[in-house]
């Protein structure tokens, strides 16, 4: 199945990626993951996305097309795959689709976490991540054990530079303005499915579940 889990930064999506990652056995797709490593690699990528993702802006669009089409490309993704923050505006989805028409694929679902601002920011400014492993936590709903420590590999955890208040309020500014239509675009093209993204990782877990089991009815 290949989905895109959409929804305001801080949703959650993620999270919630990986469930969908064990449940149906298809790679994660985040392109703020993919950039993210390159930041830290110091490519020539990493090194002009850096200074942009700070800022809490948009990455070009051209830029993120061609990490995706390199990822989608790969024999991980043949059977499907979880798109996680992207795409983020209309040229990206317009790419995707043309990018997905070629490839002779296409989107089955779009599920859409919907979050206000004010639970945004609480989501956002509570986020930790390990910065040897990876993992991520969150200070209220997932905490690690120790509060500065990743239980999985003792790593420090770190805040993102992007999870600061001042950039938070420009990425919800880039996201009201530039992401937000996405909404439109896919209701639509009838692929649009909301759920809340409100409640704990269980409850949205199984919101879900109970949508991938419509959908996956529908394959069949
Ligand atoms: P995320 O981890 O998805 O919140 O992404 C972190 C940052 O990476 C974003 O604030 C953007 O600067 C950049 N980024 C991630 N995905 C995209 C995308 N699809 N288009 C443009 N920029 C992106």
């Amino acid at each position: 199945m290949n989905l895109i889990l959409f929804g305001p930064p801080g949703a959650g999506k993620g999270t919630q990626a990986q469930f969908i990652v064990e449940r149906l056995g298809v790679p994660q797709v985040s392109t703020g993951d993919m950039l993210r490593a390159a930041v830290k690699a110091q490519t020539p990528l990493g090194i002009m996305a850096k200074k942009i993702m700070d800022s809490g802006g948009l990455v070009s669009d051209d830029v993120v097309m061609a990490i995706v089409k390199d990822r989608l490309a790969q024999p991980d993704c043949e059977n499907g795959f979880v798109l996680d923050g992207f795409p983020r505006t209309i040229a990206q989805a317009d790419a995707l689709d043309k990018m997905l028409v070629e490839i002779g694929r296409e989107i089955d679902c779009v599920i859409s976490m919907e979050l206000d601002d004010s639970q945004i920011i609480q989501r956002l400014s509570g986020r930790r991540t390990c910065s040897v492993c990876g993992k991520g936590y969150h200070l209220t709903y997932d905490p690690p054990a120790s509060v500065d420590q990743c239980t999985l590999c003792g790593g420090p955890l770190v805040q993102r530079d992007d999870d600061r208040e001042r950039t938070i309020i420009n990425r919800l500014d880039v996201y009201a303005r530039q992401t937000a239509p996405l909404k439109d675009y896919y209701e639509q093209s009838g692929l649009l499915r909301h759920i809340e993204g409100c409640g704990s990782i269980k409850e949205i877990q199984l919101q879900i579940s109970s949508l991938l089991e419509g959908r996956q009815g529908d394959h069949s």
